[in-house]
């Protein structure tokens, strides 16, 4: 038997700058928001270790504290947040209805998704070591190309992001090489162009990575492999960024707000609308392009005005 349906004025999922700062601002209006905090409370950046790009920070800050300092900015002015993951939304009719953990229903006014993305990596278990011990593996060159400034680092992909984070890096880096799985790259000719023109960033082709070398504290090359040839080299590294795509966290809202053909939501450009009304979105859930804590924080901000005034209209 399914407990005592609750309803609430503003159901926030998700934890990251997005969730809390829709919170924030959520918990200012007196729309007394509820955030379920999800699979990973604290979002991507509980994977970071010093976030040195978000304004206010003068001396860094890591991931961590950052998402705890959030948490409780939102719970001073009354927001509620909730450890749990939302396992199933309807958005049918004027209330919204969304399930916590497939048990407890709650009935809500207003939904803001700020379920983020997730980053792909190559899923080797030296990749994974060097990324959990955050010695020299990242999935976001402008977060972290900054600690590997003067030093070589490597980037994994051929897309629209690789080339982006590749050029991005190259202005920071002594070197950067650029390992592409085909002989060709998947990006824009514009972007692939540019990166083909910049002089320290040499691009291997039909190259897979066979495992990210370290000396046990952090990166110090990878060992990569020609699949036309065969033939194995070692490419002297302290960065090793993968930037082969993300995932959006958006599967429960399949069906229900329109989905571009990835999975991030579509919204109204210029507002954190979705399809649905009273359904907004914030942050990476909807972002492919920035992906950044300070753009997530400025959506979560819309997204509870945005929220906000859709209530208001309705009274
Ligand atoms: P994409 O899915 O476009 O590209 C992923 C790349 O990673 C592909 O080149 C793919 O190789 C490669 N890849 C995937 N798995 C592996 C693996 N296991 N080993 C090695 N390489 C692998 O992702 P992006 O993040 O680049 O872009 C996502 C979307 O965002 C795109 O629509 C893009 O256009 C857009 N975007 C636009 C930007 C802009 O316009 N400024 C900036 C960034 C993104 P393969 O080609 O062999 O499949």
């Amino acid at each position: 038997m399914s407990e005592e349906i609750e309803r609430v004025k503003c159901l926030i999922i998700g934890s990251g700058p997005a969730g809390y700062t829709a919170a924030i601002y959520a918990a200012r209006a007196n729309m007394f928001p509820v955030l379920y905090q999800g699979m990973q409370p604290g979002g991507q950046l509980t994977t970071t270790n010093d976030v040195e790009n978000f304004p206010g920070y003068p001396k860094g800050v890591t991931g961590p504290e950052m998402m705890v300092e959030l948490q409780e900015q939102a719970e001073r002015f009354g927001g509620d947040v909730r450890t749990g993951w939302i396992s199933k939304v309807d958005f049918t009719g004027p209330i919204h209805k969304v399930w916590v953990e497939d048990k407890k229903e709650i009935h809500c006014d207003t939904v803001i998704i700020s379920t983020g993305a997730a980053a792909k990596y190559l899923g080797l278990e030296s990749e994974q070591k060097y990324l959990e011990m955050g010695g020299g593996v990242s999935a976001c060159a402008v977060c972290d190309g900054f600690f590997y400034r003067n030093q070589e680092t490597v980037i994994v992909g051929a897309g629209d992001s690789a080339c982006e984070e590749a050029h991005y890096l190259s202005n920071i880096c002594s070197k950067v090489t650029m390992l592409v799985r085909k002989d060709e790259f998947r990006a824009s000719k514009i972007m692939a162009e540019r990166v083909k023109k910049t002089e320290n960033i040499e691009i291997l082709f039909n190259t897979n990575t066979v495992e990210v070398l370290g000396d046990g504290q952090g990166v110090t090359g990878a060992k990569v492999k020609n699949s036309v040839t065969g033939e194995e080299q070692v490419v002297p590294c302290t960065g090793f960024f993968v930037a082969i795509g993300h995932t959006p966290n958006t599967e429960i809202f399949k069906g229900w707000v329109d989905l571009d053909k990835i999975g991030y939501v579509i919204g109204v450009p210029g507002s954190s609308k979705t399809n649905v009304p009273g359904v907004f979105v914030s942050g990476d859930a909807s972002d492919k392009d920035y992906r950044q804590a300070v753009t997530a924080a400025g959506t979560g901000c819309m997204a509870a005005l945005d929220a906000e005034r859709y209530l208001a209209a309705k009274h």
